[in-house]
């Protein structure tokens, strides 16, 4: 019998392979180039080559591509075969190590947000040695980093890996204070929870608004919903189970720790989570399980819906990024220790998250803001648009502690300068209870729930590396100088709560009054769209900050402010002409087609007994025919507001017109459409309804 473990990781170029192909000093200075970072010697990289493409050769694979993350929002690749040929009319399989290294894909139809001038069409690809190679289908894929000649990052990727590479350096300068001389290196982590829905194909088919923009543009709330809380966790139907075991295969090929599984609170919907890994090899993973599920759902007949907000009324899908810091030889930074000491330097991790979170809310808003991310926050199944943290009452209980120089009641033993003894060991269950936290302490790491589940998740964690490495660059500086340590740690951390104890909240994150108080009283930011929070990217204090951690230039800030109001402003627009069409071509027809039954029924039967009311037949039939004008009247005003549109120019001025007035627009077109549904008969009605497509799956 075939055991997972006989084809885990079978299709990726990992360490296994890697001893086992590569001469011992070959391999050494690899393994030294992916884990210290070290630069790659030519000659290397040419045996590399040679090595991975003898590999994938035997596996099966006749193309490589470099496979990169562009600021579409997906993955790219561009195959190109093996084959040289030979005088003698025959082929050789050549892969140089030249090729390994460096690619340079057409780029000019890659959104650049004004960055590549058009004459500069050539962007470059370079290999990313830290994430494994690996073959999906018959192509060897080489992670790969996507640049302008003139330097400039294109992609998702580069900003990340500088993002690790600001964290790494910061956090060791503090391990350094500590005492530690041993840590190479701090590597931050993350495990994606990765949330989806699966609706079946032919359904899927009939529906414009799922085609084109991926989620529902209309829908009348079917009678039933998840209400009975009867799908969470509940048994997993045979197609769906299939699904999953496929789904599992194919991951587990590509080296992907697909772990656990499960329905989601929503009917259809569904979850599945990885073993965390290095947030670079995490978001590689990441971008390849969206792919995959997709792929698998159509081969079981079904669709995977990654969009945030697929269906109204019902609960959207996010992505859940736990993150924690650790060093190369083992120490989860984020883990309380055993010891006093452990505990002062686990005090100080927590506070430069906290104080990252609270100074750099706006990027982490910033981070996860697409147009169908905006329906899901803020509605009351994930988090709220407010960025707080949850700490749980402990934790809470120790700040305040050190805050106000009172004893801990929690720990009985002696105060030690710093105000804490030995921490208490915090239980995954005593904190991880609150599920509308957008940022909750869980016991060892954090958990960003903020992310949709169409984010790649490089963003957010772009974002929280750099703010985190900023907290800790000024930490350092000040303890780096100082003649009592502990004196000035003790004052620093007592500064941070003092600071940034506002952006601490225990509570319901879903609740109307905590909103008002986030704002009103502590002073937090709200930003409802992503027309309301990505101008603020080029903030002074996050240009500043970024660009010191030469995480992005400025004008690679510029061009990613551009071209994510583009994608807003593009996908509304699109689901804007969507809907028109739809009322159009589908419901005004259909709607219209079943008034006139219904008149022609009541004449027939008036012809028959000519004293009879038709009350029924007149009532719906009036009923109807309003529907009809107002279904018109509003298609008229979205397409009015489209036009107006035309020449606003600027994606800034555009994106806040897209929000104030073709979003209501939309909504306001929806409202007599869906009343509409529920009055015409099912078989008028031109698409599949809200019940057939979350119920559907057998
Ligand atoms: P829950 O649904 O309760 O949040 P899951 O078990 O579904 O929990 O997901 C937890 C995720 O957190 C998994 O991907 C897991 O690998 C990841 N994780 C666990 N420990 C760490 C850590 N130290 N750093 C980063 N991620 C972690
Ligand atoms: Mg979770």
């Amino acid at each position: 019998m075939v055991t997972v473990s006989d084809y885990f990781g079978s299709m990726v170029f990992d360490d296994r392979v890697m001893r086992a192909k590569l001469p011992a000093d070959v391999y050494q200075s690899l393994r030294k180039t992916i884990d210290e970072g070290k630069k790659l010697n030519p000659n290397v990289a040419n045996i590399v080559a040679e090595a991975m493409k003898n590999w994938a050769i035997e596996q099966g694979a006749t193309h490589f591509t470099h496979w990169f993350q562009p600021l579409t929002g997906i993955t790219a690749e561009k195959h190109e075969s093996f084959i040289t040929p030979s005088p003698d009319g025959s082929v050789i399989m050549e892969f140089s190590g030249k090729e390994l290294i460096q690619g340079e894909p057409d780029a000019s139809s890659f959104p650049s947000g004004g960055l590549r001038a058009t004459f500069e069409a050539r962007g470059y690809t370079a290999w990313d040695p830290t994430s494994y190679a690996f073959i999906k289908g018959k192509t060897l894929c080489i992670p790969t980093a996507f640049c302008s000649y003139s330097g400039h990052a294109l992609d998702k990727k580069t900003p990340l890996l500088r993002s690790m590479e600001a964290l790494n350096k910061q956090a060791l300068r503090i391990l350094r204070l500590f005492g530690n001389t041993s840590s190479k290196r701090v590597v931050s982590s993350v495990g994606p929870e990765q949330e989806y829905f699966l609706v079946p194909k032919e359904l899927y088919d009939k529906r414009a608004d799922l085609r084109f923009t991926g989620r529902t543009l209309f829908g009348a709330k079917p009678p039933k919903g998840q209400e009975m809380d009867d799908h969470y966790f509940g048994v997993i139907k045979p197609v769906v189970a299939s699904f999953m075991e496929e789904l599992n295969e194919e991951l587990w090929k590509l080296g992907i720790l697909a772990k656990t599984e499960h329905n989601e609170v929503a009917p259809s919907q569904h979850e599945l989570a990885p073993i965390y890994t290095t947030t670079n090899v995490a978001t590689d993973h990441n971008q390849l399980t969206m792919e995959i599920m997709q792929k698998v759902a159509v081969k079981h007949g079904l669709v995977c819906l990654l969009h945030e907000k697929p269906f109204a009324g019902v609960n959207g899908s996010g992505k859940h990024n736990n993150w924690s810091i650790a060093t190369d030889d083992g120490q989860n930074l984020l883990s309380p220790g055993e010891t006093p000491y452990e505990n002062a330097q686990f005090l100080l991790f927590l506070c430069a998250v906290i104080k990252a979170v609270d100074d750099y809310q706006d990027l982490l808003r910033i981070s996860v803001a697409t147009a169908g991310n905006d329906h899901r926050l803020g509605a009351n199944e994930a988090p709220p648009a407010v960025i707080s943290i949850f700490l749980g009452d402990e934790l809470t209980g120790i700040l305040e502690a050190i805050e106000t120089d009172t004893p801990y009641l929690g720990i009985e033993k002696t105060q030690m300068k710093l105000g804490v003894n030995v921490l208490p060991r915090f239980t995954r269950d005593t904190t991880d209870r609150n599920r509308t936290s957008p940022f909750a302490f869980t016991g060892n790491k954090f958990e960003f729930r903020m992310l949709g589940s169409s984010n790649s998740i490089a963003c957010a964690n772009i974002m929280l590396n750099s703010a985190v490495a900023e907290s800790l660059k000024i930490y350092a500086d000040r303890l780096e100088n100082v003649e009592d340590f502990e004196t000035a740690l003790h004052e620093m951390i007592k500064k941070t709560i003092k600071d940034h104890k506002r952006i601490i909240f225990n509570g319901n994150g879903y609740d109307d009054s905590w909103i008002k108080e986030a704002t009103e009283v502590r002073g937090l930011l709200n930003y409802r769209t992503t027309a309301d929070c990505m101008p603020h990217l080029l903030d002074q204090k996050n240009v500043e900050m970024l660009t010191s951690h030469r995480v992005f230039s400025e004008a690679e800030l510029y061009s990613r402010c551009e071209i994510m109001l583009e994608n807003y402003c593009k996908s509304i627009l699109i689901e804007a002409r969507t809907m028109v069409d739809m009322a159009k071509t589908q419901i005004l027809p259909a709607v219209e087609a079943y008034t006139t039954e219904i008149a022609k029924s009541a004449a027939a039967k008036k012809a028959l007994l000519s004293d009879f009311s038709c009350t029924y037949e007149t009532g719906l039939v009036k009923n109807l025919s309003e529907k009809v004008d107002e279904i018109a009247a509003r298609t008229d005003e979205l397409e009015a507001a489209i036009s107006g549109l035309d020449d606003v120019g600027d994606t800034i001025a555009e994106s806040a017109l897209i929000r104030d007035t073709l979003l209501p627009k939309m909504s306001e077109l929806r409202i007599p459409c869906d009343e509409a549904e529920t009055l015409t008969a099912k078989k008028y009605w031109p698409f599949p309804t809200y019940a057939d497509l979350l119920f559907g799956t057998k």
